[in-house]
C-alpha cells in the first residue's frame, strides 16, 4: 500500500466535510481559528513519516495533552493513581458537573476534565512543572524543540476557565487534590495550551505505538502500562463519543478540542488528524472521518 498516495487521497475525499460542526468558542482564541483547514500524518515505528494537507500547521493539542500527563504520571509512580481516578467510559461530556458529584468526587477516566485534573494534580507532586514534563516530553519525542505552549490561547482559556475550576474545586472539597487548586488549574491549562502540527503529534506518540519505548530507545512505559493506555483512550479518549469512534476507527485515539485527534495502531505506527470543526461531543468531524477512510481503506485497525 503507498501511504504517501493514501494520505493524498484522503485530503481530497475530506474536502466537502471542512468546515462542518463548531470550533471551540468557550475558548475564544480556538473560536477564532480558520475551520477549513485539515491535515493528516502518520509516523511509522521504524521513523519513517507521510503527511498531507495541513500537516505541518501549528493546532492547540488541548486534551490530547492528558494522554502525555498520563504517561507522566504512570511511569513517575506507578498504579497509584487509579486510587483517585476510575477508569470506566463517562457517557458524559467530557465538562460534566453532575457525575462527579455523584461518585464522591472520583472522576470516572483520565481523560474527562475532572480526571485529568486529577492526573496533572499528581503531575505537579512529581514534577513541580507538570506543564513544563508534558512539553519536555513532546519536544524530546517529536525531535522538535520549537514546540511550545501559546499564551495567547493559555490566557483565554485561563479567563473563561469557570467549569474547571468548579470541577477543581469540588476535588479539592472531597479530598481528591494534593495541590492548591489554582496550582492544578494553572498547569492543566498550560498543558492543554500546547501547540504542535500533526506530524509533530504523530512522532511524539510513537511509544504509544513501540510497547513504551522512547526514540532514543529507553522504556517510558512498561508493555502492559502500554497496553493499559491504549485500553483507555479506546473505551474513554473520545468522551461519550467513544463508542462509535470505536465503530468508526476502531483504534486507541484521543481528541482535543483544537480539532486534533491521536490514533494508534499498536506496534505499526501512530496518526494524527486535524481540522477545527467539531461535533456535539467535541470531537472534530473531519478528523474522525479521515481516520474512518484510512482504517477501512488499509484494514489497519485493532479489529
Ligand atoms: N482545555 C479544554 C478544557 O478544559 C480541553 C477540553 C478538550 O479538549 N476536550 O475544556
Amino acid at each position: 500500500m503507498d501511504i504517501q498516495n493514501l494520505l493524498d487521497d484522503i485530503v481530497g475525499t475530506i474536502k466537502p466535510q471542512l468546515g462542518q460542526g463548531e470550533t471551540a468558542r468557550y475558548i475564544p482564541q480556538l473560536g477564532d481559528v480558520a475551520a477549513d483547514q485539515f491535515g493528516i500524518s502518520v509516523a511509522t515505528g521504524d521513523g519513517e513519516v507521510y503527511a498531507s494537507g495541513d500537516s505541518e500547521v501549528p493546532f492547540s493539542i488541548q486534551s490530547i495533552s492528558k494522554v502525555f500527563a498520563l504517561a507522566l504520571v504512570l511511569a513517575g509512580d506507578g498504579d497509584g493513581i487509579w486510587k483517585r481516578v476510575f477508569r470506566e467510559p463517562s457517557g458524559n461530556p467530557f465538562n460534566s458537573l453532575v457525575q462527579l458529584e455523584h461518585e464522591d468526587g472520583i472522576p470516572r477516566n483520565p481523560f474527562i476534565n475532572a480526571g485529568a485534573l486529577v492526573v496533572t494534580d499528581r503531575l505537579v507532586s512529581i514534577t513541580q512543572d507538570a506543564a513544563g514534563a508534558v512539553l519536555d516530553l513532546l519536544r524530546t519525542e517529536s525531535g522538535n524543540n520549537s514546540v511550545q505552549i501559546d499564551s495567547a490561547v493559555a490566557q483565554s482559556e485561563a479567563r473563561h476557565s469557570h467549569r474547571n475550576a468548579s470541577l477543581a474545586h469540588f476535588l479539592a472539597s472531597c479530598g481528591n487534590l494534593e495541590n492548591p487548586v489554582q496550582d492544578v488549574l494553572d498547569a492543566y491549562i498550560n498543558q492543554c495550551s500546547l501547540a504542535m502540527s500533526c506530524t509533530d503529534l504523530a512522532l511524539a506518540s510513537r511509544f504509544l505505538a513501540s510497547n513504551g519505548i522512547c526514540v532514543d530507545g529507553t522504556p517510558l512505559l512498561s508493555s502492559p502500562q502500554t497496553k493499559r493506555i491504549n485500553a483507555v483512550m479506546l473505551t474513554c479518549g473520545t468522551y461519550d463519543a467513544a463508542g462509535e469512534f470505536a465503530y468508526r476507527v476502531g483504534l486507541p485515539g484521543k481528541s482535543g478540542v483544537g480539532g486534533g485527534i491521536i490514533a494508534v495502531v499498536p506496534n505499526n505506527c501512530t496518526i494524527s488528524v486535524w481540522s477545527p470543526g467539531l461535533g456535539r461531543s467535541g470531537n472534530s468531524i473531519a478528523g474522525v472521518a479521515a481516520l474512518d477512510e484510512f482504517t477501512t481503506r488499509t484494514g489497519l485497525s485493532i479489529f
